[in-house]
């Protein structure tokens, strides 16, 4: 059996290896890809830092891990129908059975038997890696390896700004992003795009490298929440008439900026969250939500595959291509997948591609 370069996490500890493994075996749904740009996506870091949720949530190892990719079709397994070799493609990470209740009634995102690949199974940071057909989303052939690896965080921007069919227009409202990770980043660029009128970005510190890519991405106002305090929220209803904003789209997973996406909701508003907070916390339910009347979004995943669709009509507009790659802050080789780790723990990037350079 031949061999490949792989990023493994062999051990239930900080770090991981880069080592030969056996190249993947496909099963007949399945397809083989050549690795050409991963990213590293914040799970991928937990992983690497093995802390206490990856400590729970990581049942097999030794695994591959890394989910955002692109990369080449370079086999089919015999009943793969609508994917061939040569194909450009990129992954949906929720691997889902297609049998059960979420899936049979049109919420395949949330599968109650769901794997996730580079998690449950394994995954991209490797010279190549197997999905089922299903799985593999085409892309454009003249796409940024690159940027088409981003494609799956970009989908959960554009699934916390449009969480379903029918959801309220954005354009001509206003709307603040909790968070400036690399999603809350594309979150912007993405409300920008359809026309939201004020955009409020708020940071956790006072990271010059995320709040001057906030800006970039189009935010009409950028506040730090440690600068501000007390003062956020009021700031922020001032600057919309005393309104408050018409969406507010949680990013952080910090309980303060969960309380205070409520607090600067105008009542009717609607609030998506996204971050992951890491432990139970306490919300007045009354003051937020109820006499709020709110409308309540958790997020998770993508919607399959409405989501894929929004992301490539987006990406298909040059002006919103180049300013999403401004998020791609770093290009490194994947065996230094390490230095890429700590720039992102020193929050010195907002993304980081691996490529395949072993
Ligand atoms: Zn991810
Ligand atoms: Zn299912």
């Amino acid at each position: 059996m031949e061999e490949m370069n792989a990023v493994v996490k062999s051990k239930r500890q900080a770090g991981a290896q880069v080592t030969k493994v056996n190249t993947p075996r496909i099963k007949e749904h399945e397809v083989l890809v050549e690795v050409e740009a991963t990213s590293i996506c914040g799970t991928d870091v937990h992983i690497w830092d093995w802390n206490e949720w990856a400590q729970k949530r990581m049942k097999r190892i030794p695994i591959i891990f890394g989910h955002e990719v692109a990369g080449k079709v370079v086999e089919i397994g015999k009943y793969v129908t609508n994917v061939q070799i040569g194909d450009k493609v990129s992954a949906e990470t929720h691997i889902v059975d297609n049998t059960c209740y979420q899936c049979k009634t049109d919420r395949k995102h949330v599968c109650k038997n769901m794997e996730i690949l580079g998690v449950d199974r394994d995954g991209v940071f490797a010279e190549q890696f197997a999905m089922p057909e299903e799985n593999a989303w085409k892309n454009d052939p003249q796409l940024d390896p690159a940027i088409a690896s981003i494609q799956e965080p970009l989908g959960n921007a554009v699934q916390t700004v449009l969480p379903k069919e029918h959801v309220e227009d954005v354009a001509g409202k206003n709307v603040a992003v909790l968070g400036t990770g690399p999603i809350g980043l594309m979150a912007i660029a993405v409300l920008r795009e359809l026309g939201a009128a004020k955009i409020f970005a708020t940071a956790g510190g006072l990271n010059k490298v995320r709040m001057d890519l906030a800006k970039k991405m189009g935010a009409d106002m950028v506040l730090s929440a440690r600068e501000e305090g007390e003062r956020l929220v009021k700031t922020i209803i001032d600057a919309t008439d005393g309104n408050g904003v018409d969406v507010a789209l949680e990013m952080s997973g910090d309980p303060s900026a969960v309380r205070q996406a409520f607090e600067m909701l105008t009542p009717g508003g609607r609030v998506s969250l996204l971050g992951i907070v890491d432990k139970p916390m306490e919300l007045d339910l009354n003051m937020a939500m109820i006499f709020k009347s709110a409308t309540v979004f958790g997020i998770t995943g993508r919607r399959m595959f409405e989501t894929w669709y929004q992301v490539r009509g987006l990406l298909a507009k040059p002006s919103f291509k180049e300013k999403i790659s401004a998020v791609v802050t770093h290009r490194i080789p994947l065996r230094d997948i390490g230095k890429g780790m700590d720039l992102i723990n020193s929050k010195q990037a907002a993304k980081v591609v691996l490529e395949p350079k072993w």
